[in-house]
């Protein structure tokens, strides 16, 4: 069994299109090298009063449009490649939607389901300090992604502010609204990626009360998500996270889900009692991606739909919102399925956006009101979406392809502006 490493499936969508765009080979080889990786070791008091070391680590990718942004990840399996990979799609994405950043990515090696919050804040506290000679509101952005929140922002803010010896809100995004954070941020990714799928309903002519979800992972992106398409009127009739699957054919009761996950410690959908359960994990994916429904939204992690589960897959639509969850082998076999893919560079952009919206009041110290956020989060999302759709109509390719080709000729664009130095 090959293993699936993300940085090469990275290369390989990059390689992809730039046979397409008959890429200049210079151009091509900088964008398939990143700019910068740091490796931190990140020492701390563990609770029971030993020295435990964990491996973290920064990645910027291109910088030619402006600072990185990008997510810093807690997770087990975080690798140096898997950051590499995820900081490539950000410069890709950001381009998408047409804001002014380069793509970065961090992670550490850790559990945080094993940690106390005291634990956690060490170690966020001393990724900081370590990460911080690359970091910085002109430089590189952090944001929330798996396992950290707003209140890790805080200390990542707290802890840069205190070594600059100024309060600096723009070094990071997804911050509480308290310290600089912005309307709307933390529910942008699964807004944008709702905006984006009706978007691509509406293409389809699909009615929202006959169009039944499924959702692979209930965190920041999957439950806003399945909140807002609940409100737009389509039935959310499964869920899963790493504690199981509900299912519902009538469709979940989203707004008593997303009570009852509120009130759970590691905010776990287990033991919601408003639907069937689907086989426990990993069998509770299998068993989502083979249901009878139109739109399929992976919104956990990266290699879930493969060559061996995406003949399976009924939907008529996949929705990424997590980064990276289908591969290359994936994609064609869905392509060939008539399934349409909206790209994770294109669907789960909007937390990115509202992330630029964020820094900019930052900068001017100018907050805006949430309709504004959702007004200007609405015209970025629908404004990338039918540019997307163009390239593909006129291409004939795959929305993935597309998307690779508007993201990827503005980023190769300003690279030959710039020139090289020296
Ligand atoms: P999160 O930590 O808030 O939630 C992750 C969810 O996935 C949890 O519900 C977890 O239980 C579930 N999960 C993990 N492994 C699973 C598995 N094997 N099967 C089913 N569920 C599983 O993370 P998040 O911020 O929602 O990020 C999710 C994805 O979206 C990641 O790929 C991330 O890179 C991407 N993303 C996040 C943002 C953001 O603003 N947070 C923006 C763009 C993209």
């Amino acid at each position: 069994m090959t293993v699936f490493n993300p940085w090469e499936m990275a290369c390989q969508q990059l390689d992809m299109v730039a046979d397409k765009l008959n890429l200049d080979k210079g151009i091509h080889a900088k964008l398939r090298h990143c700019k910068r990786a740091l490796i931190v070791s990140v020492p701390i008091w563990m609770d029971d009063d030993t020295v435990e070391v964990f491996e973290g680590y920064r990645v910027q990718h291109n910088l030619e449009r402006g600072p990185a942004k990008g997510g810093i990840r807690y997770h087990p399996d975080v690798t140096l490649d898997e950051v590499k990979a995820l900081a490539m799609w950000m410069t890709w994405k950001c381009a998408v939607v047409n804001i002014p950043y380069g793509g970065a990515k961090g992670g550490v090696v850790c559990d945080p389901t094993k940690m106390s919050l005291k634990e956690i804040e060490k170690l966020t506290r001393r990724l900081t300090s370590e990460i911080s000679i690359i970091i910085g509101p002109e430089k590189d952005i952090p944001a929330p992604d798996v396992n950290t929140n707003p209140q890790v922002m805080s200390w990542i803010m707290d802890t840069y502010s205190m070594g600059v010896g100024y309060s600096a809100p723009g070094v990071v995004t997804g911050k509480p609204i308290e310290i600089g954070g912005s309307l709307g941020r933390h529910t942008a990714t699964g807004r944008g990626a709702m905006l984006v799928i009706h978007e691509a309903m509406k293409h389809l002519k699909m009615k929202p009360s006959d169009t039944r979800i499924a959702i692979q992972g209930f965190g920041n992106v999957g439950s806003s998500l399945a909140r807002y398409l609940h409100e737009l009127g389509c039935p959310v009739v499964a869920v899963t996270d790493v504690s199981g699957g509900l299912f519902n054919e009538k469709g979940l009761d989203v707004p008593a889900l997303l009570a009852h996950v509120e009130r759970q410690p590691q905010r776990l959908i287990a033991g919601f009692d408003g639907g069937d359960h689907l086989a426990g994990e990993p069998a509770a994916n299998e068993a989502l991606f083979k249901l009878d429904v139109e739109i399929l939204a992976p919104c956990a992690l990266e290699n879930q739909i493969t060559a061996d589960n995406a003949g399976n897959i009924r939907a008529r639509i996949i929705a990424e919102g997590a980064n990276g969850p289908t591969t290359p082998e994936a994609d064609v076999i869905l392509h060939e399925n008539g399934v349409l893919v909206l790209p994770d560079i294109l669907t789960n952009a909007g937390g990115v956006t509202v992330s630029y919206f964020e820094w900019v009041q930052d900068l001017q110290s100018i907050f805006w009101d949430l309709e504004s956020i959702d007004r200007e989060l609405t015209r970025i999302m629908t404004r990338s979406f039918h540019e997307v759709m163009a390239i593909a109509e006129r291409e004939q390719c795959d929305l993935r392809l597309a998307a690779y080709m508007l993201g990827v000729n503005r980023v190769a664009t300003a690279v030959k502006l710039r020139g090289v130095f020296p």
